[in-house]
């Protein structure tokens, strides 16, 4: 049986970018031949979040000055200087990959791991392998976390998305909170060149094709897409949270794995990229013998614990709002755009947070409950 410093499950975002920040023998197994693929993400990222990466500029393929939300015959407009990028996806896993070879870090590709032991043990076909941590960073699919307990019931969505080559309309991205189009919201992201990703999200994966014709044929509608034609279509499973516990024995789990994303849109970049930057440190100060095992858990809980409040309470009133039928953010943006503030109610909100940001600052709240009223006047 051999034996490493630190093996990781999952050749992902969240397993590469943690990798990459860790100095050790480390092993990373991925079951598919290489990473990047298959494609599942948007890549739609905040600046800040862009920051925390330290990638190269090139890796940015678009930036995005302002986003339409669009509900019923209404819409609100959110800006920023940018509001967010888009992020070679592929790209972004290559380099990640490329760094950590360079740490000599190594990779067993087409390699499944069939069972995860919280006293450092992780099987591959007939091999065991030892290590003194174990990062699980399995994604969705969540065997591992939901059999060591770290994950209870999630809330997922399927999202479908189509790259498509066409006339594009806007320089902006467009969301709709619409039923026809999808059972939460669906997306329009102008990625250059004549090109834009198309998206939804459904509960049910057969829903899929009436509401994306319809997502299209709107889109058609309000001009902002021509002469389709699809490249590709790509996807997978969505994760809002509630996001689960940081692991067990000597097991370390992060991002879609411990459904670790953001609850308001399940982008997981952000969480993924904070949590790495503090787990990365603890756990090259532990390999170099500065501080034991429980000491990682000890000096992470305060962070985590922390984001976990703030995820938990984001989640709360995304389901709120939904129970509610989005009754509330109907009246809501109704009501912001009566008192004509559909161009500035989302000025300075916070883009990884928005949730959050908002509860947090008084006048922020005050312009939101305004809104709220003027929305429920008949
Ligand atoms: C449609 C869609 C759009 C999205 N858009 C955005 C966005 O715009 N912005 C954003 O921030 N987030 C977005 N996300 C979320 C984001 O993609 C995820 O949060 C992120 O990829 C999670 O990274 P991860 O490494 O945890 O999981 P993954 O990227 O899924 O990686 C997990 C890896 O583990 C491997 N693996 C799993 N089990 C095993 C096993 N037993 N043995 C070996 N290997 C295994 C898998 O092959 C995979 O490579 C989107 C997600 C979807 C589905």
């Amino acid at each position: 049986m051999k034996s490493f410093d630190v093996c990781v499950v999952g050749g992902g975002f969240s397993g590469l970018y943690i990798s990459s920040m860790i100095d050790g023998d480390l092993h990373i197994f991925e079951e598919h031949s290489s990473v990047g693929f298959p494609m599942h993400c948007a890549g739609i990222i905040s600046p800040r979040t862009f920051d925390m990466l330290n990638v190269p500029r090139s890796l940015v393929e678009a930036e995005y000055h302002g986003m339409v939300i669009h509900f019923g015959d209404y819409k609100v407009y959110w800006f920023g200087k940018p509001l967010a990028l888009r992020v070679d996806r592929v790209g972004l896993e290559r380099y990640l990959y490329d760094k950590c070879c360079s740490l000599g870090h190594v990779f067993h590709f087409n390699s499944f791991v069939s069972n995860v032991d919280p006293n450092g043990f992780i099987y591959v076909g007939d091999l065991k392998f030892n290590s003194k941590l174990i990062i699980l960073a399995e994604g969705s699919r969540r065997v591992f976390s939901r059999r060591l307990g770290l994950v209870g019931f999630g809330d997922d969505f399927y999202g479908f998305q189509a790259l498509i080559r066409g006339g594009v309309g806007s320089e902006f991205i467009h969301v709709y909170i619409d039923r026809d189009f999808s059972d939460y919201f669906s997306w329009f992201i102008p990625i250059g060149d004549d090109r834009c990703i198309v998206g939804l999200m459904v509960r049910n994966s057969m829903d899929f094709k009436p509401k994306f014709n319809a997502l299209l044929k709107r889109l058609e509608f309000e001009g902002l897409l021509s002469k389709v034609h699809f490249e590709r279509f790509f996807g997978g499973l969505i994760i809002r949270g509630p996001i689960g516990s940081y692991g067990c024995g000597r097991v370390l789990a992060i991002g879609d794995s411990i459904q670790m994303s953001k609850p308001l849109t399940g982008g997981g970049l952000y969480p993924i990229c904070l949590a790495s930057k503090v787990l990365s440190k603890l756990i090259n100060s532990y390999l170099s013998g500065f501080i034991d095992l429980s000491d990682i858990s000890a000096l992470y809980k305060p962070f985590f614990d922390e984001l976990s409040r703030r995820f938990k309470l984001s989640f709360k009133l995304v389901k709120l709002l939904s129970k509610l039928n989005y009754r509330v953010l109907e009246d809501f943006i109704v009501g912001g755009c009566r008192l004509k503030l559909h161009a500035n109610l989302l000025s300075n909100v916070d883009y990884d947070e928005p949730l959050y940001g908002i509860l947090e600052d008084h006048a922020k709240l005050v312009k939101f409950f305004a809104a709220l009223l003027a929305g429920l006047i008949p």
